[in-house]
């Protein structure tokens, strides 16, 4: 799987989005360790709180479906948008390892990575034993 596939998967599943509020379509394609892909799109409520985020749809499902190592995500938004913050942080629990491309709706894209995008983030190692 190259970047660009994987960059491919995120812009299909952008496709998909369920963004009446906002019209800001995000999708998302995480590569579990295996080599499976799994989507995600942003999905909005009336209730806005209640929104989910691309991101963190592809991830759970993703951990749905049993898959536990990841070593890739990619991103897909009209204009390169980051994932936020809440994203970052579930980023960092399930995959702290993962490479991260981040595209605009033309596939344009750059890579960083979950440590770049959230240094000094909350882990297990911070809970009391
Ligand atoms: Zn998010």
């Amino acid at each position: 799987m190259t970047p660009e596939q994987l960059v491919q998967h995120a812009l299909e599943a952008r496709q998909r989005a369920y963004a009446p509020y906002s019209n800001y379509l995000v999708g998302a394609a995480v590569l579990a360790e295996d080599g499976v892909v799994f989507p995600g799109c942003n999905v909005e409520n009336a209730a806005y709180p209640s929104t989910i985020c691309a991101e963190r749809v592809a991830l759970t499902s993703a951990i749905a479906n049993g898959s536990r190592r990841f070593t890739a995500i990619a991103v897909a938004t009209s204009n390169g948008g980051t994932p936020c913050g809440a994203c970052r942080q579930v980023m960092a629990e399930l995959g702290l390892d993962m490479t991260v491309y981040i595209s605009d709706e033309h596939g344009n894209f750059r890579t960083t990575s979950v440590r770049e995008l959230l240094p000094e983030y909350f882990g297990p190692e911070h809970l009391p034993a």
